[in-house]
């Protein structure tokens, strides 16, 4: 089954997410508590901050998490 408005979402959220990802210096953006930043460059994923905008992201609804921390964000979200 094709379903034509979600792929064209795909390309279009790939190419957003890259540009945030420029934004963000192409590393991830996880503030350790000391204050230092991680510096991880591979496997980065955007990370929704909130989904309010969803399909229409801006800069703030998205943080650039390498592999790692992304998946730390969301564990500590269910934790909650
Ligand atoms: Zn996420
Ligand atoms: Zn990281």
């Amino acid at each position: 089954m094709t379903r034509p408005m979600a792929v064209s979402y795909g390309l279009h959220w790939a190419a957003k997410s890259q540009v945030f990802k420029e934004i963000a210096g192409g590393r991830c953006e996880y503030i350790y508590s000391d204050g230092s930043r991680c510096q991880e460059a591979k496997g980065l994923d955007s990370h929704h901050n909130s989904y309010a905008n969803f399909r229409n992201e801006s800069v703030a609804d998205i943080t650039i998490l390498c592999r790692y921390h992304h998946e730390k964000t969301h564990k500590n979200l269910i934790a909650r």
